[in-house]
């Protein structure tokens, strides 16, 4: 596929502008800048979970979210929805969304344009085989925009969603009380970044323990926490 606009009137050749793609979404409130009324005012949160399904985490975390009546969204891999597809039923047949997060979790910017397209394609594919379902959401690894990636997700009808915070469940900070007490600053309108893939450095043995608390006091705040279909 040729991103190329056609040749200026002095002949050379231009790269598509950047401009041209929607912004990412990184929060709820987002969309009031962008001028789209939030007509969902129930959802108050979107939680969203990276680099499953996982066979230990991704049943245990939807068992406490299922246990405080929390919805959210999936961001799958490719190459763990082709291990383990009988996780992402699970996770819809729960009422949660999927969104695309690449085939095999490597860095954007470490590869070909071909193959950053190709991340993106080949893990739709899967998960429509998989689910029936193609994703309206894209989240690059490490949240790191490339713009092979972001085109290639715009054609497909997908969104780039990335977050407005981040728990850290991983590395050196992703022990439990840091969890817990980044957990306790969410607000209304956050989209919020955690973890179910136990990969590299990730940490989702601490998010399970952190997320009973937090989800409890969601409640006791008449907050909702919903996917992203329900909002967008
Ligand atoms: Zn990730």
């Amino acid at each position: 596929m040729n991103f190329l606009l056609p040749k200026s009137k002095r002949g050379e050749l231009q790269p598509l502008p950047h401009l041209l793609l929607p912004p990412p979404i990184r929060a709820i409130s987002h969309l009031n800048k962008l001028g789209i009324p939030n007509v969902h005012a129930r959802c108050s949160i979107c939680l969203t979970f990276d680099d499953g399904p996982d066979p230990i985490y991704t049943p245990k975390i939807l068992e406490v979210l299922e246990n405080h009546n929390a919805k959210a969204t999936f961001f799958v891999l490719g190459e763990a929805v082709e291990q383990f597809p009988g996780l992402v039923y699970e996770i819809l047949k729960a009422g949660h969304g999927i969104g695309n997060h690449t085939y095999s979790h490597s860095h954007p910017w470490m590869m070909s344009p071909l193959r950053a397209q190709q991340e993106v394609s080949k893990t739709n594919s899967i998960i429509k085989s998989v689910t029936g379902i193609t994703p309206r959401w894209f989240r690059p690894p490490f949240g790191r925009l490339r713009a092979a990636m972001r085109r290639q997700a715009h054609l497909e009808g997908m969104r780039t969603v990335l977050w407005s915070r981040s728990v850290i469940d991983w590395g050196m900070l992703g022990n439990k009380a840091g969890i817990a007490r980044r957990l306790e600053t969410i607000e209304p309108g956050d989209i919020v970044l955690m973890h179910d893939g136990k990969r590299e450095a990730n940490n989702p043995e601490f998010t399970v323990e952190c997320l009973p608390t937090f989800l409890q006091s969601l409640g006791e705040k008449a907050l909702a926490a919903c996917t992203l279909d329900e909002v967008f």
